[in-house]
């Protein structure tokens, strides 16, 4: 990438102490000269760091850290290694392509590569709550280009059964993407929060989403998952990582208006919702979260 000083050390315009150089990566030594043998490896292709990085090439990354730590330890006279990586400016990257840091080490070198914490400031079981993971399903934002699975989930008569008092499938066609994509994905003011479920092995499975709604003043939930998905638990473990993701952002109570014939309720009583008042269309579901 232009204007990338390790990119230039990559192409050679720029110089380097290069240390290690395969198809896919390379090594240097870092210029800091904070501590004796501070190397950096770096992916040849420009990626920010590991939250952009492939994992094809995140893994090659590693099989050359890999390489390297072994080296310094078996060849050149060192105990271990520290691995250092920050990813984001919060995280205190100073430099925007992806990089990990060895610090070679000896016993009783008197370094101390460990950064030094203020203390937490929550309780532990408080950040576990909002952190914990499911292995097989993981909550991806969606790119622009993925939202023909939208577009899909919308448009399944199956799926949109449910929804049959208000016209059952719903017409998400790309003219209409961008807009939507502006408004609940970039734009979203904290009030709009939209994610896909994504089965690890199958792909996308379905939508969890809240919005509050001016009108009731209200935060709404709504989970779909595609109808030939159903019948595994996928909606169960959605709505409760739904009703996870929105107390840590800063949600204390999640509202439901389903249609009143929807099957699905068992699944909101299930997970805590109480009934707050019901019409001839639709019941209201509430939940302190
Ligand atoms: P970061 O703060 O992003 O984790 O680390 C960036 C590292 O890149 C720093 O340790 C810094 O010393 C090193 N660095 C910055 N510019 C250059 C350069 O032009 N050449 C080399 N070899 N290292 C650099
Ligand atoms: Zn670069």
């Amino acid at each position: 990438m232009k204007d990338c000083i390790f990119c230039k050390i990559i192409i050679g315009q720029l110089p380097s102490m290069k240390v290690y150089e395969d198809a896919d990566t390379i090594a240097f030594m870092d210029i800091a000269k904070d501590v004796d043998g501070h190397i950096l490896v770096v992916p040849k292709r420009h990626y920010k760091n590991i939250l952009d990085c492939d994992s094809v090439t995140l893994g090659n990354v590693m099989d050359t850290v890999k390489r390297i730590s072994n080296h310094l330890t078996e060849n050149c006279g060192y105990d271990g290694v520290n691995l250092l990586n920050a990813s984001d400016e919060s995280a205190g990257q100073s430099v925007p392509h992806f990089h990990i840091h060895i610090i070679p080490r000896k016993r009783n070198d008197g370094i101390d590569a460990w950064p030094v914490f203020n203390g937490a400031e929550s309780g532990i079981e408080e950040i576990y709550n909002k952190i914990v993971m499911d292995a097989d399903i993981s909550c991806v934002i969606p790119g622009l280009k993925d939202l023909w699975f939208r577009q899909s989930l919308l448009s399944d008569k199956q799926t949109m059964s449910y929804n049959n008092a208000y016209g059952g499938t719903i017409a998400f066609p790309e003219e209409a993407w961008q807009g939507w994509y502006d408004r609940w994905i970039v734009n979203h003011e904290n009030k709009r929060f939209y994610r896909y479920l994504k089965d690890n092995k199958v792909g996308f499975i379905g939508e969890i989403a809240y919005h509050f709604d001016d009108e009731i003043q209200k935060y709404i939930a709504n989970i779909i998952i595609k109808a030939e998905y159903r019948g595994r638990g996928l909606g169960d473990r959605g709505l409760k990582l739904l009703c996870r993701l929105a107390k840590a952002n800063g949600i204390d109570i999640l509202y439901d208006d389903i249609a009143a014939d929807n099957p699905a309720a068992s699944l909101f009583l299930k997970n805590g919702f109480v009934e707050e008042y019901r019409t001839d269309k639709i019941i209201m579901f509430k939940k302190k979260l």
